[in-house]
């Protein structure tokens, strides 16, 4: 048995930030449990590196969730970060924090204090904003965000493109204002992906008062009546447990983290008898309203002659690409896995944006990916327009199918359940064709390769929805804030979950509604803000 004040379980998104700002005092000791290896890996620092560590099952967990009745009855596999730095290792690299509305939401829907003016000091506070100086954005934050370093002639003909087809040039899509198009901000310092663990980790490293230990798979959280009094894990092959005398804290993800309080006798007690697992607090909201975005492309093939990302991926041109990034870290090796952002509104009455554009100069070869589920770039040029919608009204459930904790739980995303949600990404799909056919884009595009003649209306292009479309990696709200009055929420606004003392979930798991973006800095904002949180608590207790 080790004794610690908290012990912290993932080393992803989230935890990283409250690894380093719950020791930086040095009052605390902290113990950091992962369950995957050290973030060695080279491919992991390269930003290109993703199109290998996305199905490396080394550092991801690789889950697959059930057949999803709205996606033609199809899996869909879902990468999630098992290294240090979590999902933030392996991510698009993509800097997106939403709308202020979301934030507004959230605080109505009953996480008081989350008001996007409750929240932008932390967002400000976690990020180093290498263009962006004023009032909306941090520039001193142990987060790296800059521009990238290579702008792509197909990338500058979508942006004009998309002003040809009505759109504003935004270059701040988020400031106040998200509807518009232009380049991705990415988290990428001096040319190498910026995860928590650079940020945040590798800072805290060396002080005394912080243990991290890696390949430590949290198995159950240990209560004594109503508290948590520690965590029972599993590290090459051996059983430890670890103390914390003041909290446990769950950062293990919106797959994990209600996965580990199921293990722990804590849920939906029909879920729990159901995998014979004893309850020991009911508490039905875990493991439900599952969110995430889906993502359906347009692919076209570009005119001959034309050098996309395709042709650049591959022999000497690759070559070139390695040798510039060697020398001065720019080029395509510092690229994300999306250049171009484009937020439109699909229907009048919107008060922003409901869907969002990623956009590259690449084409996936259509056919390995639906079948296998594996990407990998065509050989001939090719463009990817592809639209997801940002607040998706479908919900799912992760739920375990046992009391074995090395088992994948069971998802279910529910994708395109929604009728909603199937008319936004026809109306997203039809605008991006629009944006396609524009001027801009005559000299470069040839014609659209997918879904082409095969989708020639609204309910063709439903049906490429479903066949086609996958994750964009943003699940969420599977522990959701809310008041303790409120049924189906799990934890209060503070991370605390509800009915069981000592014990936080702080990660993606919380967010009570989809926010109208990528997950990774909202999920840094989410660690930041409960640090304050858990910091002022032990404060009060000290004072007491
Ligand atoms: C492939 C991919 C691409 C993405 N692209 C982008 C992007 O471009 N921009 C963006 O904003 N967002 C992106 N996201 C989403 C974003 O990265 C996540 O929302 C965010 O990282 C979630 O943070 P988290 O702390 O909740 O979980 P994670 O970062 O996933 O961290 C959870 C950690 O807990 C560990 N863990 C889990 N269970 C246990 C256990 N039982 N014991 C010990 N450790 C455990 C995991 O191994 C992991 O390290 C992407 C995600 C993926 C997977």
């Amino acid at each position: 048995m080790s004794d610690f004040d908290y012990v912290i379980v993932g080393a992803g998104s989230a935890g990283c930030v409250l690894a380093n700002r719950l020791t930086a005092d040095g009052r605390h000791r902290v113990l950091l449990l992962e369950a995957g290896p050290p973030d060695t890996d080279p491919l992991i620092h390269i930003p290109v590196g993703y199109a290998r560590t996305l199905k490396d099952p080394k550092i991801n967990w690789l889950y697959e969730t059930e057949p999803v009745e709205g996606t033609a009855n199809r899996p869909h596999i879902w990468p999630r970060g098992k290294v240090l730095g979590g999902s933030s290792s392996i991510n698009g690299l993509l800097y997106v924090r939403g709308q202020p509305a979301d934030y507004d939401m959230w605080a109505q829907l009953g996480a008081t204090g989350w008001s996007f003016a409750d929240v932008l000091p932390y967002f400000r506070r976690a990020e180093a904003n290498e263009r962006l100086h004023d009032s909306l954005h941090g520039t001193d934050g142990p987060l790296a965000v800059s521009d990238a370093t290579q702008r792509h002639p197909v990338s500058d003909a979508v942006i004009a493109a998309g002003i040809e087809a009505g759109l504003p040039f935004n270059d701040d899509c988020n400031g106040a204002v998200q509807d518009g198009i232009s380049y991705f901000q990415l988290t990428v310092k001096n040319g190498r992906r910026w995860s928590t663990a650079a940020a945040y980790l590798k800072p805290a490293m060396g002080r005394a008062n912080l243990v991290v230990e890696t390949e430590a798979l949290a198995e159950a959280i240990l209560l004594e009546g109503r508290r948590a009094t520690g965590v029972r894990y599993r590290q090459k092959g051996r059983l430890l447990t670890a103390h914390a005398a003041c909290e446990v804290i769950l950062c293990g993800g919106a797959v994990n983290s209600p996965q580990l309080l199921e293990l722990s006798g804590i849920g939906d007690p029909d879920v729990l008898k159901a995998a014979g697992i004893e309850v020991l607090h009911a508490l039905p909201g875990v493991g439900a309203n599952l969110q995430d975005h889906y993502v359906v492309s347009l692919q076209y093939r570009l005119k001959p002659g034309i050098v996309s990302v395709n042709e650049m991926s591959r022999g000497w041109r690759l070559v070139r690409e390695a040798m510039r990034y060697a020398v001065n870290r720019t080029g395509l090796l510092t690229l994300s896995a999306a250049h171009i952002q484009a937020y439109i509104r699909t229907r009048p009455g919107l008060s922003g944006p409901d869907v969002q554009f990623h956009i590259l100069p690449a084409t996936a070869d259509i056919s390995k990916y639906t079948e296998q589920q594996v990407w990998e770039l065509e050989r001939e040029p090719g463009l990817t327009i592809a639209p997801c919608q940002l607040r998706p009204e479908s919900r799912g459930t992760i739920h375990v199918r046992s009391a074995d904790p090395t088992a994948q739980p069971a998802i279910r995303p529910n994708y395109l359940a929604d009728p909603l949600d199937q008319a936004t990404i026809v109306e997203g799909l039809k605008f991006g064709r629009r944006l396609a056919a524009q001027p801009a884009l005559a000299p470069y595009v040839s014609h659209e390769t997918f879904p082409g003649a095969a989708a020639p209306d609204d309910a063709g292009l439903l049906g490429w929805a479903r066949e086609s479309g996958t994750t964009i990696y943003h699940p969420v709200g599977t522990c959701r804030m809310g008041q303790a009055t409120d049924p189906g929420a799990v934890v209060d606004p503070d991370g605390r979950v509800h009915g069981v003392g000592r014990l936080r979930v702080v990660d993606a798991s919380v967010m009570p509604r989809l926010v109208s973006g990528n997950t990774n800095a909202p999920t840094i904002m989410i660690a930041e803000k409960m640090a304050d949180s858990i910091l002022s608590d032990a404060r009060a207790a000290i004072a007491a």
